[in-house]
């Protein structure tokens, strides 16, 4: 954004009573920012902006999109507010939102936005199929959205708008919309949406609020606070969200961190319909909350989640093992489930996950160890670096899942299985694993 367009965007906001003294949108090494302009204790509000400056469900009903599509309350929340972004921006100078639209970027380092060469980069990640996943999702709600609205109403839309202009709406709202305006809340809102994400602020909690509500004709005002404190001149910072994986960080805003919490995997398991107890394992799957595939998050140096090794061993139940299926055990299978039930059964979980593992580690074209050197590479573009980073981090995991049941092959002998249990519970086996005889 040139500084003109930056100077016109500060008047727009004082005019219509945004609070602006405290942060100045800004050129920062993230695209724009907000600069304290002065000292400022953690805590403090740093911006305000009022209601009728958001583009919202509100504004959108207001707008001629609403007309024109009975309110847009039939439209999904994010096409109502893409649409009204599009439409505003084909309105030019004529938009209330023009000093704002002039200041948004033409495109992230999201990986949505990545050409052809440059998802190369990213072959055999989770990551990838994520990227065209949503990239499918967004061009299908754009060629009915095209159908049935930009088509039908052509006075609103004088020129064209393409699949890379929808997108580019789609990008601009999943950067820009603080995570916990979800659903009809969804909002972008403008000055308070320039402050960008490090890594540093680690608190819980948000650093905003929406305040007014409308109570007593008082003003409706986003708010937003400084977590830490800021030196006039610095930036304000503030945390996106802590539980986003190193992934879907890249895919929402284009950047990744190099911290291993954000390093994740997710593994998918499934009851085949081929399996000879398909039926049972279902119903003993859905009993207990699960279903015919479950998926779990694997971070990075966190153990397994408790829940994926039961699923794994009621999968991989069969042979002399699957009278555990019969509906007399139904209630306590779970519980059983829950402990190693046979080495046969240990031995192929472990198997089961270690071919995974080594199929999904064969599809990447770089080592781990390839990634790091790379990652010492000075000026790496950023959207390398993100590609470097996340399929190394899912790497990382898999190798760290292989390593997890290689271990376990090698203690099977040691585990204590179904059998031994039962006889223990049953007062027929000492500790020591002696056979116990009934004095007669
Ligand atoms: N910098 C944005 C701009 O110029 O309009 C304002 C913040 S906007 C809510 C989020 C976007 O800012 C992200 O998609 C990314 O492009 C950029 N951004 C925010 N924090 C960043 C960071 N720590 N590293 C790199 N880019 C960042």
């Amino acid at each position: 954004a040139s500084t003109a367009a930056l100077e016109d965007f500060r008047r727009w906001l004082s005019s219509h009573g945004a609070v602006e003294g405290k942060a100045s949108p800004a050129a920062v090494p993230e695209g724009l920012g907000l600069v304290a302009a002065r000292d400022l204790p953690r805590g403090e509000v740093v911006a305000e902006v009022p209601k009728k400056l958001w583009m919202d469900a509100d504004a959108v009903a207001a707008s001629d999109i609403g007309r024109a599509c009975g309110g847009g309350g039939e439209l999904r929340p994010w096409v109502a507010v893409a649409l009204l972004l599009l439409r505003e921006v084909a309105r030019g100078a004529d938009s209330p939102w023009a000093p704002y639209l002039a200041i948004l970027p033409r495109q992230t380092d999201s990986t949505i936005f990545w050409s052809e060469e440059e998802l190369l980069e990213i072959q055999g990640t989770q990551l990838l199929s994520t990227t065209m996943g949503v990239k499918d999702y967004v061009q299908s709600e754009f060629e009915s959205v095209e159908a049935e609205i930009i088509n039908a109403n052509k006075d609103l839309f004088p020129g064209t708008i393409t699949f890379d202009d929808f997108l580019w709406a789609f990008g601009i709202l999943r950067s820009r919309v603080f995570p916990e305006l979800r659903g009809d809340k969804l909002a972008l809102i403008p000055f308070a949406d320039l402050v960008n994400h490090s890594a540093d602020i680690t608190s819980e909690g948000s650093s905003w609020e929406i305040k007014g509500k409308g109570l007593f004709g008082r003003e409706v005002m986003f708010s937003l606070r400084t977590p830490v404190d800021v030196k006039s001149g610095k930036q304000i910072y503030i945390q996106y969200d802590l539980n986003k994986s190193n992934a879907e960080l890249a895919l929402d805003y284009g950047f990744i961190e190099s911290n291993p919490s954000r390093d994740s995997y997710t593994v998918t398991l499934e009851i085949s319909e081929s399996d000879p107890f398909y039926g049972d394992k279902l119903d003993i799957a859905e009993l207990n909350g699960l279903g015919e595939s479950a998926y779990f998050d694997i971070v990075l140096n966190e153990p397994l989640p408790p829940q994926m090794i039961t699923y794994l061993r009621l999968l991989c139940i069969g042979g002399t093992d699957a009278f555990l299926l019969e509906a007399l055990f139904r209630n306590s299978v779970w519980g059983h489930l829950e402990q190693p039930v046979s080495p046969d059964n240990e031995e192929s979980i472990c198997k089961v996950m270690r071919d995974a593992c080594k199929s999904a580690l064969g599809a990447y074209h770089t080592t781990i160890q390839e990634d790091e050197e790379l990652l010492e590479t000075e000026n790496l573009q950023p959207r390398l670096k993100i590609a470097i980073g996340v399929r190394a981090g899912e790497k990382k995991v898999l190798q760290q899942i292989d390593d997890i049941f290689k271990q376990r092959e090698e203690e099977l002998d040691g585990l204590e299985y179904y059998q031994e249990r039962r006889l223990k519970d049953l007062g027929l086996v000492g500790d020591n694993g002696e056979i116990i005889f009934w004095e007669t």
